[in-house]
């Protein structure tokens, strides 16, 4: 078991945030709870932790006339801490978007719990669900059974419809400060019997920047080999090599030189640099050649930066967005007039970033229409689809097939997986109105380049151990 789990917050002593602890308080002060809560703030603040305590208060035993910390003894408290109480429902509605598990809720909601006082429903990633799962949502929300707790979390309170919202308590999970990361930060290494240093554990927790997922899984990697994580040992596990620096990358963005920014990047991500890390020192880096004056227009490059470090929890392919805005920021694309010719040219086309992009090319394509009207219905919730789509160019359908071409292998690759495929498949089968399949290939006067990132599910595997 990670030792995320293994320290998961038990009690409303254990929560991270000091805000989020008093607000539990306040709740077992008032001997009173409310039938839905909206939890919201950053990845791996903590919010299910606090979701999962607020269970067992409610529901543990010793709490029938008073409530209080739970004892996490009892069986209610057992059977939710085991994920065996049939009465205590979690839902991740990122891979559960669908009218069906809200239908089947709605259902089940009005019997009367089996086990527990309380029927206790967590609903992760709230904002994923579709307008018509909201609708029964809502309907849920609007004459909740008196047995019933919703807990909604969310990373992305503004795709929270409003009449959702206005049915909910806000609990407000800010980003942790350095005192708060350290104070649970010294827990788990207490719990796991060893030590830390304090200048490694204060760099721990400024690295981390309020993720206490990222910072646990940091200090797991530090305590295998050690008793005593020093300073040193930290930096290694933080930064992934020893003696990392982004000037090179932050130099070759400076340069638009695209082929060598993704050699860089993509190096660092093998050798196992943290991606927020990167992000981070990169933009530090950029930032001071602004300051040198080297180029007033990297300002939007570290924006576009930023919004993917900010977005790139709730990616599947975080790596893949970094890729796309170093290629659109050297304004590298496939040369559009050699889509289904033969190129002697294998090198990328260099352009300025204001020339039309490659989607532009699809007004010579008849398709675009229902290109169009597919990538609409992305309605910016799949940042990781709209992405990659938003790099293809449909070029030929035929009966049930859409031929779609990208620039690069890897590109190719990610739309192949399954999730990606599968969802891309419904959409244009529900903008044609049919059953529709899509081939992708990649555009000749592209694929005989290096893919960028071939190995990415390599790269995936060291970003996520
Ligand atoms: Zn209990």
């Amino acid at each position: 078991m990670s030792l995320y789990l293994k320290y998961r917050p038990r009690t409303i002593d254990e929560l991270d945030l000091a805000s989020v602890r008093k607000t539990l308080e306040q709740i077992v002060t008032a001997n009173k709870v409310a039938h839905a809560y909206l939890l919201t703030g950053p990845r791996g603040a903590g919010k299910t932790s606090a979701a999962r305590v607020l269970a067992r208060i409610v529901n543990c035993e010793k709490n029938r006339n008073k409530l209080g910390e739970p004892c996490n003894e009892c069986s209610a408290c057992k059977s939710i801490l085991n994920g065996s109480a049939v009465d205590f429902i979690e839902i991740d509605a990122a891979s559960n978007r669908g009218i069906d598990d809200i239908r089947e809720l709605k259902e089940k909601i009005r019997l009367a719990p089996s086990q527990l006082s309380y029927k206790v429903y967590i609903i992760d990633e709230v904002h994923m669900l579709t307008t018509e799962a909201f609708n029964a949502l809502l309907k849920t929300l609007e004459e909740p059974p008196k047995h019933a707790i919703f807990a909604l979390c969310t990373t992305e309170t503004h795709k929270v419809p409003e009449t959702i919202k206005s049915r909910c308590v806000p609990i407000q999970f800010g980003k942790a400060s350095e005192n708060e990361m350290k104070r649970s930060l010294s827990r788990v290494v207490a719990g796991e019997e060893k030590k830390i240093s304090e200048e490694a554990l204060s760099y721990l927790a400024k690295a981390v920047d309020g993720s206490f997922r990222d910072g646990v899984k940091a200090l797991e990697i530090a305590l295998t080999t050690t008793m005593e994580v020093d300073l040193g040992r930290m930096e290694e596990v933080v930064v992934g090599v020893a003696g990392f620096s982004a000037k090179p990358l932050a130099h070759a963005l400076a340069d638009k030189d695209a082929d060598l920014a993704l050699q860089v990047f993509r190096k660092a991500v093998l050798t196992g640099v943290n991606l927020g890390y990167l992000l981070v020192e990169t933009m530090k880096a950029l930032r001071d050649l602004l300051m040198e004056g080297k180029e007033v227009t990297l300002t939007k490059l570290i924006f576009a930066l930023d919004e993917v470090a900010s977005k790139s929890g709730t990616s599947a392919v975080p790596e893949l967005l970094v890729e796309m805005v170093i290629i659109d920021w050297c304004g590298v694309v496939p040369k559009p007039s050699n889509f289904g010719e033969k190129n002697k040219d294998p090198k990328p086309t260099k352009i300025v970033p204001q020339s039309p992009k490659p989607e532009k090319k699809m007004a010579a394509v008849s398709h675009d229409e229902v290109w169009q009207k597919l990538l609409k219905g992305l309605n910016g919730d799949s940042l990781t689809l709209g992405a990659l789509l938003s790099k293809a160019t449909p070029a030929q359908i035929s009966g049930d097939i859409l031929t779609i071409k990208v620039g690069y292998a890897f590109h190719k690759e990610q739309i192949m997986t399954e999730k990606i495929l599968g969802k891309l498949e419904k959409l244009l089968s529900e903008a044609m109105g049919r059953e529709m399949k899509v081939k992708c290939e990649v555009a000749e006067a592209a694929a005989k380049m290096p893919a960028p990132s071939d190995t990415i599910d390599e790269a995936m595997a060291i970003f996520n151990s």
